[in-house]
């Protein structure tokens, strides 16, 4: 469904990413580890051209372009059949969970106010959010916080939602509830690609595992081969290190 090929970015004289490659089916999880400034995050917001990639393919079911000759009509079409849950959840503070929901479904996707309204209930009903409509992000729990960055991301119903280390901002006991959310979005089948330090989550629910170190993919396969079956000397380091 979407292919990424030969991808590199640099800022300044610093290369981040060098030359990588990513494939994604309907319905996988790809998690992305590595260790910190590996390029992990950079990789997932060049797919969706929150950077600019410098050189590079991309591949989206029918669109196939040069990353850096794509065009605003082509980025705006990759931005609108992904969605995006950051780290510290991005949350409209001065909004309601239901209005953080419905903002992008109203604005950029021109929903009418009242069927974005029932499509963003349906999505925080999904999250375990019922009861929380007319909260302020102030008045959530970071967990919460986070599940609403979740509901917004299923409401435009993106071809793929890239998650980019959504429980590293969270107190250890409300980690748990932010997995268990994105645990039941893969099972019911959503494509996702996540970036997590979460070792149990990436063997648990993965169906893909990409290993990066400085920029590049060392390794990947499917959890047992990467947690078991390790080949690289770099991948059974990190492994040693943070399990
Ligand atoms: P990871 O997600 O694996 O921790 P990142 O993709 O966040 O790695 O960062 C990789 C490297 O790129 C780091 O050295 C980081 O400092 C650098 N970097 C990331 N974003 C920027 C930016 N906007 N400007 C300059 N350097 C950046």
């Amino acid at each position: 469904m979407l292919k990424i090929e030969n991808l590199h970015k640099s800022f300044g004289k610093h290369e981040v990413l060098k030359g990588v490659d990513l494939s994604v089916e309907t319905g996988n999880v790809i998690v992305i580890l590595g260790p910190s400034g590996s390029g992990k995050t950079t990789l997932l917001r060049c797919i969706n051209f929150l950077e600019k990639a410098d050189s590079g393919r991309l591949s989206f079911k029918e669109l196939d372009l040069d990353i850096p000759r794509a065009s605003s009509n082509e980025i705006s079409d990759i931005r609108k059949r992904t969605a995006f849950v950051f780290q510290n959840y991005n949350l409209f503070r001065n909004k309601t969970a239901l209005e953080n929901v419905t903002e992008g479904l109203i604005v950029a996707r021109r929903v009418k106010k009242s069927l974005a309204s029932e499509i963003a209930r349906r999505a925080l009903d999904k999250v375990g959010l019922s009861g929380k409509y007319d909260f302020y992000p102030h008045q959530l729990s970071g967990g919460q916080q986070q599940r609403v960055g979740i509901a917004r991301a299923i409401a435009v119903n993106p071809d793929v939602i890239l998650f980019d280390e959504p429980t590293s901002a969270l107190d250890p006991e409300l980690i748990g509830e932010v997995l268990a959310v994105m645990k039941k979005l893969a099972e019911d089948g959503t494509t996702m690609v996540v970036v997590t330090h979460e070792m149990t989550f990436a063997r648990e629910v993965g169906t893909h595992i990409i290993f990066m170190d400085d920029g590049t993919i060392v390794e990947e396969g499917t959890p047992d081969d990467i947690f078991v079956h390790p080949k690289e000397e770099r991948t059974k380091q990190f492994l040693r290190r943070i399990t």
